[in-house]
């Protein structure tokens, strides 16, 4: 979709700090990290949020969930846990409307 910040990222348009990529995926940082680690797991088609999934998306929605599991192993958080988070809407804090994950650790364990 023109003028989407998540399609130009997926396009090569827009430069991001990639660590993961595929047919159907694409994975960077946060640009504004709300932890220590941040990542944002995108699908390259554009859909606006999990409100425009159809059933069709079952598989790409899976693929997005193992591959968080992925990067968490990757990025070293898998063990030390990790959140995944779907805003859905501006009431839901969703600020690009291209679906993502949001994939968030690294917090320092309190003692
Ligand atoms: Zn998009």
């Amino acid at each position: 979709m023109k003028d989407c910040i998540f399609c130009k990222i997926a396009k090569k348009e827009e430069k991001a700090e990639i660590i993961h990529e595929n047919d159907n995926l694409i994975v960077f940082k946060d640009i504004k990290p709300k932890a220590p680690i941040h990542y944002l797991i995108v699908p390259k088609k554009h859909i606006k949020s999990i409100n425009e999934l159809k059933e069709e998306n079952k598989g790409l929605i899976g693929e997005m969930v193992l591959t968080a599991k992925k990067i968490a192993g990757k990025v070293g958080i898998k063990d030390s846990g990790y959140k995944l988070i779907f805003n859905v809407g501006r009431g839901g804090g969703q600020i690009v409307d291209h679906l993502h994950l949001h994939v968030l650790g690294g917090w320092k364990k309190s003692s």
